[in-house]
């Protein structure tokens, strides 16, 4: 083929549909506090994982709104459960909690979710 100099990049597209959402629906249901995150950051920036590796709760948090669950283990095992990020959160949400119902979330997604 021709060489134009250029590559097509790769499609970036999201396709909700295609994603799968019953871990979000299942922590959603034991963790309802989720629901009024208002994504402001503050949980990042305190974090104490953060600190030391690239871990991100709010990246943890778009991966698992958008049903996105493959890279999740691997980021979530980086959190420290310290709690700081629940300290500081200003509207309240129950992230420490959260984190231990994603990893239980994902241990039953394999058999029963
Ligand atoms: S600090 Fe609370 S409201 Fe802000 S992004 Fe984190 S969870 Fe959401
Ligand atoms: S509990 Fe986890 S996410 Fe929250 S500040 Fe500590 S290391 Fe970060």
């Amino acid at each position: 083929m021709k060489s134009f100099g250029y590559t097509i990049t790769k499609d970036r597209q999201i396709d909700y549909d295609a994603n799968d959402r019953r871990l979000i629906e299942y922590v959603e249901g034991i963790e309802p506090s989720i629901r009024i995150c208002m994504e402001c950051g503050s949980c990042s920036a305190t974090c104490t994982a953060g600190h030391f590796t690239d871990f991100s709760i709010r990246r943890l948090h778009t991966l698992l709104q958008r049903g996105e669950t493959l890279h999740l283990r691997k980021e979530i095992e980086k959190c420290m459960l310290c709690g700081k990020c629940q300290l500081v959160c200003p509207r309240g949400v129950n992230l420490r909690n959260l984190i231990l119902i994603i990893h239980q979330a994902l241990d039953k997604l394999h058999h029963d979710l």
